[in-house]
């Protein structure tokens, strides 16, 4: 194995993110699953994270220890490309999961998926097999497990020899699950937190059509389609001005070591 520097992570405002596209990422969870001796985190950097994340210490200490943290919002690569010049692309996880599942049926090793309501699940397990043929998807739960019934959870996802692992939980409980449970796997080499991505997947959620995606409308579509995420969506504009202050402070030598 020849040693090789990974570009290193950039601070974003009070989170980071890593400077990858999507091969790069590809290419970092296939290191993870052919070198790999233990569970490695791939959480999701969006500009709604800089808002929870540093507000909740264990939800903190989950992302500064994560394996890989995917520049999941357009806001954290125009971010970046300010602050640094950074020439990253979006690798929202609602795709990456499909990138992982392609990669776990190439290497051939068993995908577990862990998350969302009953029928989300079992409908996402068999798009996934439909979408990846020969996919191994060696155990699925709902997300609804009960805490007395976590060590058998643990236990079947184990036995199931799963090298992969979707967390469908949401956020925070997928970080924190991981960062709780994480010594017990025994055969996980990735664990990628998915949130509502198996609504869109095997339930009733509809992502934006591809021309949106295309032109990173993606936010607004789901602005417009469903009005109550506004709540969620107010962060965009403070997130843009907040950058902009960083951007402004670094410009004229304010900036202070925060980021670091
Ligand atoms: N969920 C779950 N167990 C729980 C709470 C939530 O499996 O105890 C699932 C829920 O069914 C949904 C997802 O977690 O599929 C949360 O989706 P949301 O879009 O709120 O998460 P985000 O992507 O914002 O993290």
């Amino acid at each position: 194995m020849g040693a090789f520097r990974q570009p290193a992570r950039l601070p974003i405002l009070d989170i980071w993110v890593d400077p990858v596209n999507r091969d790069e990422a590809i290419e970092r969870v296939r290191g993870f699953l052919r070198n790999g001796n233990r569970p490695h985190s791939v959480f999701a950097s969006n500009p709604e994270k800089q808002f929870t994340v540093p507000r909740d210490p264990e939800l903190y200490e989950c992302y500064r220890r994560a394996d890989l943290l995917l520049p999941d919002g357009i806001g954290m690569v125009k971010a970046a490309r300010l602050l640094y010049g950074a020439d990253l692309s979006r690798v929202p996880g609602s795709e990456f999961i499909f990138d992982l599942c392609k990669v776990a049926q190439e290497e051939e090793k068993g995908v577990f998926v862990y998350g969302a309501k009953e029928e989300v699940n079992a409908g996402s397990c068999e798009v996934l097999v439909e979408r990846f043929p020969g996919l191994k998807i060696v155990g699925r739960a709902n997300g609804y497990v009960k805490d007395e019934d976590m060590p058998e959870l643990i236990e079947r996802i184990n036995e199931s020899g799963a090298a992969v692992l979707f967390l469908a939980l949401g956020s925070p409980i997928q970080e924190k699950w991981f960062a709780e449970h994480k010594d017990k796997l025994i055969s996980v080499r990735v664990v990628q937190a998915v949130g509502g991505t198996l609504d869109t997947i095997g339930g009733n959620v509809k992502r934006a059509p591809e021309f949106w995606r295309r032109h990173n409308l993606e936010w607004l579509y789901r602005l417009l389609s469903e009005p109550g995420r506004i709540s969620r969506q107010w962060v965009l504009p403070i997130f843009a001005l907040l950058v902009a202050v960083a951007w402004l402070k670094k410009k004229v030598g304010m900036d202070g070591n925060r980021l670091d």
